[in-house]
């Protein structure tokens, strides 16, 4: 059984014993006392109970890694693409299955510029991924793998579930891939609605060498999402940050 498993149920046997013991209040704290901690494993990309996760890489050059999720998607990757070609930038793009099998092109079109590829699952589950059961966990990474080969698209064994949430039967499910679960250390929240400028100052203070950086394009408001992605890579270019792909063995989980 996994350490922290084993601790989480210490906690509720003890509250059991508590409450049988006649003690109904500590019962209850101690019932309750590890629930805020798992709760950060699934959410928070530096806890990694559940599994390593990389959220940074090593370099000696003012250097950072920049990804793009949810495409491909006509409303935005053309643009996207358009935008990295104007600042000189490389980014690894984490892409949705389902939006694969509609625009193979646009997967090909990312390639073929240089960009990498990675899987962020089929169909973007979310908010169900977190209590997923193995088959479906492994079922939400294959399929973008499938659609991925089928578009006939070169990727990167990188994953990255949807806004960051994991399962405790995930990292089982990766490393039986060979693959490597990528999250982020600098975020400006735009994914989730947060006005272009605001999350712009609120990513900036995140990013130093060594950074992975989140952003998005495609969803309900792509507009939205291009122009942060055009305030951060002016941001990016005028601090003297290049955005590279790093190497496998330069990721690092905390
Ligand atoms: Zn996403």
């Amino acid at each position: 059984m996994k350490p922290w498993l084993s601790l989480f149920l210490g906690f509720k046997v003890g509250a059991a014993a508590l409450a049988f013991l006649h003690h109904p209040y500590a019962a209850l704290v101690v019932f309750f006392a590890p629930d805020p901690w798992i709760v950060m494993q699934f959410v928070l990309p530096n806890h990694q109970a559940f599994g390593p996760a990389a959220t940074r890489f090593e370099t000696s050059g003012r250097e950072v890694w920049l990804t793009i999720d949810d495409g491909p998607d006509p409303a935005s990757t053309p643009r996207v693409l358009e935008l990295l070609r104007k600042h000189g930038a490389k980014a690894t793009f984490f892409v949705v299955g389902e939006q694969v099998e509609r625009h193979p092109e646009l997967a090909r079109l990312i390639a073929a510029e240089g960009h990498t590829i990675g899987n962020h699952t089929h169909s973007h589950p979310a908010w169900s991924l977190w209590a997923a059961g193995r088959a479906r966990t492994a079922a939400e990474i294959d399929r973008c793998v499938a659609a991925l080969l089928l578009a006939d698209v070169p990727f990167e064994r990188f994953f990255r579930p949807p806004v960051g949430v994991r399962n405790p039967l995930l990292a089982a499910e990766l490393e039986a891939r060979a693959m490597l679960l990528v999250l982020w250390s600098a975020r400006g929240l735009e994914g989730g609605g947060r006005a272009p400028e605001s999350a712009m100052r609120r990513i900036a203070p995140q990013i130093r060498p060594g950074a992975i950086v989140l952003s998005h394009e495609s969803g309900s408001r792509p507009e939205q999402r291009l122009e942060f992605l055009t305030l951060l890579l002016e941001h990016l270019s005028r601090e003297g940050y290049r955005c590279v792909l790093p190497e496998r063995p330069e990721l690092r989980t905390r």
